[in-house]
């Protein structure tokens, strides 16, 4: 492959549009380095690592507004340990789940297979579409992704079902960056690589005071190992700490962010920032003579994840490629989905005007490429 140079005066300032991990500022890798000789290398049972945890546990609830008795939990393994972790300790007998791409599809396979529960009542949609649950008899949790990474599908987050049933949102890729009621959910869970702009291995959830009491029922009736018992998470969350050792790099640069995400004017203002990513992307492809956003419902497409499809006269494979050589990296699309399109990353720390310089050196790419 030739490698075609890029216009410096077009190239974003910062090239980074991975999906996860994503962008990482500046200002959060230099408070690694700020408390290179403090906090890292010392015990997480102690003040210092503990007052961190209890940082992230209050920048989150802020962040999220997290309504009165819910408690955010955290452990390691990232979302997919909470998929079995859930599937352990959240389902009674029967989940239902909203299964429109590669995430969606994971943590339903992994209730589905569970021998300890019934089948489970799968809702699945094409990609590039949205599948939603709906009330069931026999179902005790709904399970359904804010923001399938995969497809840069984006849902609505509402309560499903009345009494009883727990509703579960996996909003790894969308949590601090979209507007969200809590009070419509039971267990919000994410994880920091993402819209938190730190590294992966953490999970966290927001939980109800009907989630803490179905994690206590669940597990008392069942073996449930320890890593993927959440009465465990909630008792070790209390004080501050993790059932074992947790990345305290990874806990400096998700503090880091919450505070910036916060101070800066909290959720209104991140999702406003990835909002204007979204509106240049979209906008951009929607004028485009070769480049459409994948999902066709406008009311649909991610404000984090943005999926754009090339026609045939366009390789997007050799444009990712390129814009790989030129230091724009990560925006090949999900490596399931099989489809000719470019996928960016609109996470808060990324600059609006970055990703309108990404749409400018696709566009000069495209042309002699062509
Ligand atoms: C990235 C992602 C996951 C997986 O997160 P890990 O922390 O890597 O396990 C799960 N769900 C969604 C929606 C994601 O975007």
């Amino acid at each position: 492959m030739e490698t075609i140079a890029i216009p410096t005066d077009l190239l974003p300032a910062d090239g980074r549009f991975g999906c996860g991990p994503s962008k990482v500022r500046p200002a959060q890798a230099d408070m690694v380095a700020a408390l290179g000789q403090t906090v890292l290398g010392t015990s997480h049972r102690q003040a210092p690592v503990r007052s961190l945890v209890g940082r992230v546990k209050e920048g989150v609830a802020a962040l999220l507004g997290a309504p009165e008795g819910y408690e955010v939990v955290l452990g390691n393994g990232g979302s997919t340990a909470f998929w079995d972790a859930a599937t352990f300790s959240l389902v009674r007998e029967r989940a239902q789940h909203a299964d429109f791409g590669e995430f969606g599809h994971k943590f339903a396979t992994a209730t589905d297979r569970a021998p300890f529960l019934g089948a489970s009542d799968i809702r699945t949609a094409p990609g590039g579409t949205l599948a939603v649950c709906e009330p069931a008899d026999g179902i005790d949790v709904y399970a359904y992704p804010h923001n399938e990474t995969s497809t840069g599908v984006v849902s609505p987050v509402t309560r499903i079902g009345d009494g009883g049933a727990l509703t579960v949102v996996d909003a790894t890729s969308i949590a601090g960056a979209r507007e969200v009621d809590l009070a419509q959910t039971d267990v919000y869970y994410f994880a920091p690589q993402k819209v938190l702009a730190s590294d992966g291995g953490l999970w966290i959830a927001v939980v109800s005071p009907a989630a803490v009491a179905r994690i206590e029922e669940v597990t008392a009736s069942r073996w449930v190992p320890d890593f993927l018992n959440l009465q465990l998470a909630v008792e070790n969350s209390r004080k501050d700490q993790t059932l074992n050792t947790p990345a305290v790099a990874t806990l400096v640069m998700l503090a880091e962010q919450l505070d910036w995400l916060n101070e800066n004017g909290g959720l209104g203002w991140s999702a406003g920032r990835s909002a204007r990513s979204a509106a240049v992307l979209y906008e951009w492809a929607e004028a485009s003579e070769v480049a459409t956003p994948f999902v066709a419902e406008p009311a649909h497409r991610s404000p984090v994840v943005g999926t754009v499809d090339f026609d045939e006269s366009v390789d997007a494979k050799a444009l990712a490629a390129q814009l790989r050589e030129n230091g724009v990296v990560d925006t090949e699309p999900y490596r399931k989905l099989g489809r000719n399109q470019l996928r960016v990353g609109m996470f808060p720390a990324i600059d609006p005007e970055d990703v309108r310089a990404l749409t400018a050196c696709v566009d000069h790419l495209v042309e002699r490429l062509g």
